[in-house]
């Protein structure tokens, strides 16, 4: 089950928490908030 960003046209399969901002995704720059859920990407 892919847990992708739920923004359109962003390519983003799997939320990377930033190293300078946890809360932003480190491969596509888009907010946590904009993915479905962190809970299956985080392993
Ligand atoms: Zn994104
Ligand atoms: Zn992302």
């Amino acid at each position: 089950m892919a847990i992708r960003c739920t923004l359109v046209n962003c390519t983003c399969e799997c939320f990377q928490p930033g190293k300078i901002n946890l809360r932003t995704c480190d491969q596509c720059k888009h907010g946590w908030v904009a993915h479905e859920t962190l809970k299956s990407c985080l392993q």
